[in-house]
């Protein structure tokens, strides 16, 4: 079913993104190419929904997964 994922996962990546207006949660730049980052992964039971998602420009997104920025994420 990795097709099948990986279809949701792109559809939820541009809806989370559209919602977000392409905006980056944390500094607020918008872009086009900003990306799209899962609150909770996959491997974590995260879902391919554009609730999970949250748009982070690709320095902010960087800095996250390095663990230099924290996010608090709730959207729900
Ligand atoms: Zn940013
Ligand atoms: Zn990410």
């Amino acid at each position: 079913m990795a097709q099948k994922r990986s279809s949701a996962h792109i559809k939820a990546q541009k809806e989370g993104k559209e919602i977000d207006e392409y905006m980056c949660f944390f500094c607020c730049r918008q872009f086009k190419g900003n990306h799209g980052h899962h609150i909770i992964l996959y491997s974590e039971g995260g879902i391919a929904s554009s609730d999970n998602m949250v748009t982070l420009c690709p320095e902010c997104h960087r800095e996250y997964h390095n663990g230099k920025i924290k996010l608090d994420l709730v959207r729900f």
